[in-house]
């Protein structure tokens, strides 16, 4: 520890502690419980993505690419917009490489968002946007998904609540974020859901910060509705994607984002002097990979497999299975249990999970500013089929 005294300072983030994700994964690894927590695979990319990033830095592409991104991976991601979504973004003033889903939702925000805007959040939210919009000055506005139960009043599914978000909409409102396929719940919001965001802000000033990062994990045949394949909302939103999630590389932190020319300007002059750039041989391996189409549209199928393995092995447990359409991530409801420990509150629940039975879980109370508890919790399916057998056998003494 430094002996002398530091000054002390206000802090800009005074409610930002440790996350529930760092305390659950430390508490799994005491109790060397399974960690299906904190949302990363636990098996490796392909051996071909590390070749291409490896021949990268041979050839000596080494040096500071230029601001934005190495063109050859804006325009792979250019073109996979357009036949997936139909949308064309200019490669050169609209697609900005970014490192990771997270740093493009902080510029993005910062470059939009000032004192006085109101910003408007969908509870339960990613952790990033809040501190985010914080930062920036913006105030926050959350509004909750409405939560869909069944007969026995077990949560059955999540709707975004329309009443409320276009109660909420005023002349303050300066951004939307939205996110689909939806973390922590697994929904997919459809079709005529972006039509009735677009009919909202029609004849607004608002923008949307679309969080598509699970854009390529959508199953049972449907679509992915990106904010790209809505020409409305396209002229007004940034459009946010993460490689780390797409080719299991979370650790990487290379991800984008496509906006109109107008907002792409912005957002580089924050991003010019946040990061300034991205590291350039991964830039040119994930360009090379992403050539091969493949390489995503074999993702749905992948995990696909891996959540119906799991959810086979859940549905011989007492838990309510909450429906995951999209994402790498399954909820369940545990008040279903016949246990005491079923009348927990959500962290509380995820503690004894992990301690008591092995298996790390995260509590969507997490995902929540104020206290909201609705008995579910969200477990990482991203993990090779042994990890996810030997956690059912737990789960299966319940
Ligand atoms: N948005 C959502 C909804 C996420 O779940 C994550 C990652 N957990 C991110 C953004 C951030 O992506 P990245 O790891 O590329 O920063």
């Amino acid at each position: 520890m430094i002996p002398l005294e530091t000054p002390s300072f206000p802090s800009r983030l005074p409610q930002v502690g440790t996350t529930i994700f760092t305390v659950m994964s430390a508490l799994a690894a005491e109790h060397q419980a399974i960690n299906l927590g904190q949302g990363f695979p636990d098996f490796p990319c392909d051996r071909k993505l590390i070749a291409d990033v490896n021949g990268a830095m041979l050839a000596d592409r080494n040096q500071y690419p230029p601001m934005a991104g190495v063109a050859e991976l804006r325009h792979g991601v250019s073109e996979k917009i357009k036949t997936l979504y139909g949308q064309h973004y200019d490669a050169d003033t609209e697609i900005t490489i970014t490192a990771g889903g997270t740093q493009a939702i902080f510029t993005a925000i910062l470059s939009c968002v000032g004192p006085g805007d109101e910003v408007i959040i969908i509870e339960p939210a990613f952790d990033s946007y809040r501190p985010a919009i914080d930062l920036a000055g913006g105030k926050t506005i959350a509004i909750s998904l409405e939560v869909a139960r069944d007969e026995s009043g077990q949560v059955a599914s999540y709707e975004i609540p329309w009443d409320s978000l276009a109660k909420a909409i005023n002349p303050k409102t300066r951004l939307i974020l939205f996110n689909t396929p939806h973390n922590p719940t697994g929904m997919v919001w459809d079709k005529p859901d972006l039509d009735r965001l677009a009919a909202l802000v029609r004849n607004t000033s608002v923008l949307i910060l679309s969080d598509e990062v699970y854009e390529h994990m959508v199953y049972d045949g449907a679509k992915h509705h990106s904010i790209a394949s809505h020409p409305d909302l396209a002229a007004r939103s940034f459009l946010i994607s993460s490689f780390g999630k797409t080719f299991h590389v979370t650790g990487w932190k290379v991800g984008y984002v496509a906006a109109p020319h107008s907002m792409t300007k912005e957002f580089r002059k924050v991003h010019q002097f946040n990061v300034f750039t991205v590291n350039t041989p991964m830039q040119y391996g994930l360009a090379s990979y992403l050539s091969n189409a493949d390489h995503y549209l074999n993702l749905p199928a992948f995990y696909q497999a891996k959540r119906d393995f799991f959810r086979l092995g859940l549905s011989q447990t007492k838990f309510k299975l909450l429906p995951t359409p999209g994402t790498y991530f399954q909820c369940v409801d545990y008040s279903s249990l016949n246990i005491p420990q079923a009348k927990l509150n959500e962290a509380d629940f995820c503690k004894w999970l992990t301690t008591e039975i092995g298996v790390a879980a995260i509590p969507v109370s997490a995902f929540y500013d104020q206290a909201t508890e609705s008995g579910v919790i969200r477990f990482c399916f991203a993990k090779q089929e042994q990890t996810l057998a030997k956690a059912l056998e737990r789960l299966q003494t319940l």
